[in-house]
């Protein structure tokens, strides 16, 4: 079978972290009592009127700057008419045109294998409105909740043709892109809860071949795993459909998570005409230069620049540096740790190790100050703990293995880790006539043992380490042990 290629664009809705909706002052939230939370608004009743929520075009205008995009001086909301049970106006306010979206003709890296990045161009970002939801109702017959009608969604659409070229590349857009709308706080990126949601089109051809194949659209696609999966699959269904001499149909598909295939949805006959026009209720939008660059200079570090910071400036691997940035307060902690003095690899392995498998555990967080993320309080370890606990280590006070059990301990308790080892006594024993006194009385002990040693059978010495080791509870150097038992057995 001939080598086909798969081509990717993106399209994705991100509902923004708005306190209210994006035209009343219904609160924004997930969950509750469908209809709770509408008004005559949102519900699209005769003779109300909307009023545009500023946070929200700020939130894009952001958005659109991080992701290297133009922003217009001039932009208008257009009405995007159809008709359909869940879009109680009859028309979704949005924004049409090449160069009238909050941001056009941007780029978002994404980390390749070869330690590089490759550039996705992104053609738009622009603000619109969510629709409610279809419920299908126990008793039979469906139900339309109004609580999500009028949520503000930025909607971010890559460039054609299509710089995605592998499942990999799509997930890894969505690892990126999710990760950008979370440093910049504007929405939480929860993909199974559909905060963020990805629709990709899907078309493959003849690997050299000059014209694209026809597009596939997947939905219901939850997780950064059924992104690559869906998007796998499709690739290999349309080759084999090609390969058998079949056409590929223009057709919209859902993605079965049970069944690990696609399904369709609907065909695809031709494109909806939307009539769209500029919303006659909603005046045109200006952004004078000097907010675009007030706003520009709070964007923060994005992600991947700091992952890559992380790898160059302090030798990290690929890997660890991305756990480090994945969360904002997670990569603010480690500075933290570095700026107090710690060694940028011992922070990060006892960050990504011991301490967050304790905060995995227990459900809290790392952070630097403040209480926690959402349902998750913040741990008692601060960057402070874990600086002194290296020292200590470092400083042959503990060894790498009390460490620990002293870790553990300022978990639970967060109290300082030199605190602790006062408390309980712990200490490395590096009193020489300490450890002497105990290994002569392990070597009289075992009387046998020491026959046989003496005796050639050398692969005994291990044992008297191990029975050292336990005598003096682990705070003997094990290194220096084997040296005085050595010594001690030669006489
Ligand atoms: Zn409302
Ligand atoms: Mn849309």
């Amino acid at each position: 079978m001939s080598e086909y290629v798969v081509s990717v664009g993106m399209e994705v809705h991100a509902e923004l972290m708005t306190e209210s909706k994006m035209f009343c002052r219904c609160p924004v939230a997930f969950g509750g009592m469908p209809n709770t939370r509408t008004c005559p608004v949102c519900l699209g009743l005769p003779g109300t009127l909307p009023v545009p929520n500023e946070a929200a075009v700020e939130m894009v205008i952001k958005t659109a700057l991080a992701l290297n995009c133009t922003v217009p001086e001039d932009s208008v909301f257009h009405r995007k008419n159809y008709f359909y049970p869940d879009l109680p106006k009859g028309f979704q306010v949005s924004q049409y045109g090449d160069t009238n979206p909050i941001g056009y003709d941007g780029w978002l890296e994404i980390p390749t294998s070869d330690g590089g990045t490759k550039r996705i161009k992104i053609r738009r970002v622009h603000l619109e409105e969510d629709t409610g939801k279809l419920m299908h109702l126990p008793g039979g017959g469906s139900g339309v909740d109004y609580n999500r009608a009028g949520v503000p969604l930025m909607e971010i659409v890559t460039e054609f043709p299509p710089d995605i070229e592998s499942p990999d590349e799509a997930r890894e857009y969505m690892v990126q892109l999710r990760a950008i709308l979370i440093y910049l706080g504007v929405c939480d990126g929860k993909l199974e809860q559909g905060s963020m949601r990805c629709e990709p089109n899907i078309s493959v051809r003849k690997e050299g071949s000059e014209t694209y194949g026809t597009k596939t659209e997947l939905k219901n696609l939850n997780s950064f795993k059924s992104v690559q999966l869906g998007i796998s699959y499709e690739l290999e269904r349309q080759s084999e459909v090609l390969e058998a001499g079949g056409v590929v149909r223009q057709e919209t598909r859902g993605w079965n998570e049970q069944t690990l295939s696609s399904y369709l949805m609907r065909i695809k006959e031709s494109e909806a005409e939307y009539r769209y026009f500029p919303c006659p209720d909603l005046i045109p939008m200006h952004f004078d230069v000097a907010r675009i660059s007030r706003i520009r200079a709070t964007l923060p570090e994005l992600p991947l620049a700091k992952q890559l910071r992380y790898e160059n400036v302090f030798g990290l691997s690929h890997y660890d540096a991305g756990i480090l940035v994945s969360e904002q307060y997670w990569g603010d902690f480690f500075e933290k740790c570095v700026e107090l003095g710690a060694d940028p690899k011992l922070a990060c392995n006892w960050m990504n190790g011991d301490f967050a498998r304790l905060l995995n555990e227990n459900g809290q967080v790392g952070m630097v100050d403040g209480d926690g993320v959402e349902d998750r309080p913040a741990s008692k370890v601060r960057p402070a703990h874990i600086v002194e606990l290296i020292g200590l280590i470092e400083d042959g006070k503990i060894s790498g293995k009390m460490a620990k059990q002293v870790f553990e301990d300022c978990f639970g308790t967060g109290k300082m880790p030199s605190n602790v080892v006062e408390e309980q006594g712990l200490s490395v024993i590096n009193d020489s006539g300490a450890i002497e006194t105990a290994a002569q009385e392990i070597l009289d002990a075992n009387p046998g043992q020491v026959e046989q040693f003496k005796g050639g059978k050398e692969s005994l010495i291990g044992f008297f380490v191990g029975q050292v080791m336990k005598k003096t509870e682990g705070r003997a150097d094990p290194q220096t042990v084997q040296a005085v038992l050595r010594d001690l057995l030669n006489r």
